[in-house]
């Protein structure tokens, strides 16, 4: 069964350029346009892999890390922090709150899917990342 990818972004164009981005690897889309909706379905639908922006309405992106990572199932979920507004010290804080990488904006659409396959090829080499 295709990789579920939850992708949450506000923006209509970049949610596009990332599904462009990912369209030759196969993964099944799930979309969330605010940190509200993005939690919900984060929950709901269980994703293999979460791509997040981190300025959202509602609820920032970080925000919905650090609470995902509260939760033993999201322990291990691979997070990825897009920021357009990258400055020092966000990096740092995107890490700290959880996210595996960090991306600036505008996307980088060939480093998004070779970032996404190795987060994802790690996450199944590793028995103790495994979930059921
Ligand atoms: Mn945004």
């Amino acid at each position: 069964m295709a990789e579920k990818i939850l992708i949450v972004e506000d923006n209509s164009q970049n949610m596009r350029v990332i599904q462009m981005a990912l369209r030759r690897l196969g993964y099944t889309f799930l979309e969330a346009s605010d940190g509200e909706a993005g939690m919900a379905a984060a929950i709901q639908e269980k994703p293999d892999l979460i791509i997040m922006d981190v300025q959202l309405p509602k609820m920032d992106g970080l925000e919905i890390t650090r609470r995902l990572r509260e939760m033993p199932e999201f322990s291990q979920v691979p997070i990825i922090a897009i920021t357009a507004y990258a400055m020092k010290g966000d990096m740092e804080r995107a890490l700290a709150v959880g996210c595996d990488a960090y991306l600036t904006k505008p996307i980088n659409t060939r480093e998004l899917p070779k970032v996404i396959v190795e987060l994802l090829a790690n996450r199944q080499n590793n028995p103790r990342q495994q979930r059921e």
